[in-house]
C-alpha cells in the first residue's frame, strides 16, 4: 500500500474538485536528506528550532545558527521555511538551561523564556534576519503566546534586529513574514486584537488541545481523553478557520492531527487549506486528499459542529472515509 502513496509523492495535493491544499513539512529532527524532498512538499510549515539546540553543549552562537537556518534557506529555496523561535520548556529541555517545575506544561516555556532572556531572542533573531538577507524564503514564527504584550515586545526586538542587520549589510531586504502560533486558548478569543500584528497564524492542535481539554498531551493515562474529535476542539478549529478569514489572515496548522488520515480530512472539511506535518505522513495525506471531494467533505462539517459526541463526529469522519475507499 505505501508504494501507492509513493507514486503520486511528487504530485501537487488538489481535491476531486479542484480545491489545491499547501501540503507543507514539520522539520527539526533528521529531516530525510533526500536532496529532491522539496519537491514533495510546498516547504516548511515548522521548523522546530529547540531540537537542534537540545544537540548542542552550549547555547549554540550566532554564526553557528546562521548556517544552520541558511542551510535549510537553501535546500527549500524555491518555497517558504517557516522557522520558530526556540520553545523549550514542557517536553522539551536543554541540558544547558535546566528547568525544574511541577507542572511545566503550565509553566516556563516557548516565548515566555525568550522574553525572559533577551540574549536568546537576539541572537536567535540576528541569526534568522541575516539568513533572511541572503535567502528570501524565510518566515518567522513564535510558539506558545498567550497575551498580546508578547506578541508586541517580540515585534519591537525584530523590528529592532531587521534594522541592525539593515544597516550592518547596507543591502536592502524584506524582513521574514512574522507569525504567531495559536496554541493557547487564551489567544482564540483575541484574535482582533493579534491579526494587525502578524502576516499569519499557525494552529498548534497537540497544544491547543491539551490545554483546551486539560490533558496532559503525553501522559499515556490520560491519553483516552485526548481526542480531536471532542466538540469543543472541533467547534474551536472551525471558529479559527472561519474568524482568520474574515480578518484575511492566512491560517495554517501544524499539530499532528494534520498528518492523520482522518485528522486531515476533518481539518479539509473545516476549511483548513495549509497542513504542515512529520515527512513520513505526506505522501499518506496528499494520497487521501486527492481523492476527496471539498464540497462533500463541506457538508460533513455542517454536520459535525452540530453533534455533541467525540464518537458521533469521529464516525462521520470514517464513514466517509470508508466510502471513498
Ligand atoms: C503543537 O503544539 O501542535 C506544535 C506543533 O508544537 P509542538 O508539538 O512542538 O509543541
Ligand atoms: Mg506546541
Amino acid at each position: 500500500q505505501s508504494n501507492m502513496f509513493e507514486a503520486e509523492r511528487k504530485i501537487d495535493a488538489e481535491t476531486l474538485d479542484g480545491k489545491r491544499i499547501t501540503v507543507q513539512l514539520n522539520a527539526g529532527l533528521n529531516s530525510s536528506d533526500d536532496a529532491d524532498i522539496s519537491e514533495e512538499t510546498d516547504g516548511i510549515g515548522l521548523y522546530r528550532s529547540e531540537i537542534a539546540f537540545m544537540l548542542t553543549k552550549t547555547f549554540p552562537p550566532e554564526d553557528l545558527q546562521y548556517a544552520w537556518y541558511c542551510a535549510l534557506l537553501e535546500k527549500f529555496k524555491n518555497d517558504p521555511v517557516c522557522i520558530r523561535t526556540l520553545d523549550i520548556g514542557s517536553d522539551k529541555c536543554l541540558p544547558y538551561l535546566p528547568i525544574n517545575e511541577i507542572n511545566p506544561a503550565l509553566g516556563w516555556r516557548g516565548i515566555r523564556i525568550s522574553l525572559d532572556e533577551p540574549h536568546i531572542l537576539h541572537t536567535q533573531l540576528r541569526a534568522l534576519v541575516r539568513a533572511q538577507a541572503k535567502y528570501k524564503n524565510l518566515e518567522i514564527m513564535i510558539p506558545m503566546v498567550s497575551s498580546l504584550d508578547e506578541v508586541e515586545k517580540v515585534k519591537n526586538e525584530f523590528a529592532a534586529v531587521c534594522a541592525e542587520v539593515q544597516s550592518e549589510l547596507k543591502v536592502e531586504f524584506t524582513p521574514p513574514r512574522f507569525g504567531m502560533m495559536i496554541e493557547v486558548p487564551s489567544v482564540v478569543y483575541m484574535l482582533d486584537e493579534y491579526a494587525p500584528l502578524v502576516d499569519f497564524f499557525s494552529v498548534g492542535s497537540n497544544d491547543l488541545i491539551q490545554y483546551l481539554l486539560a490533558v496532559d498531551r503525553s501522559n499515556p493515562k490520560v491519553g483516552r481523553f485526548y481526542d480531536f474529535f471532542h466538540p469543543s476542539v472541533v467547534r474551536c478549529l472551525k471558529y479559527l478557520v472561519d474568524k482568520s478569514r474574515d480578518l484575511d489572515k492566512p491560517l495554517s496548522i501544524c499539530g499532528e492531527l494534520a498528518g492523520m488520515p482522518l485528522g486531515a480530512m476533518m481539518l479539509l472539511s473545516l476549511g483548513y487549506d495549509r497542513l504542515s506535518m512529520n515527512y513520513s505522513e505526506i505522501a499518506k495525506v496528499k494520497f487521501i486528499i486527492r481523492r476527496v471531494s471539498a464540497k462533500e467533505l463541506a457538508s460533513l462539517c455542517d454536520k459535525a459542529i452540530k453533534m455533541s459526541h467525540a464518537d458521533e463526529i469521529h464516525a462521520l469522519y470514517e464513514n466517509y472515509a470508508k466510502e471513498h475507499g
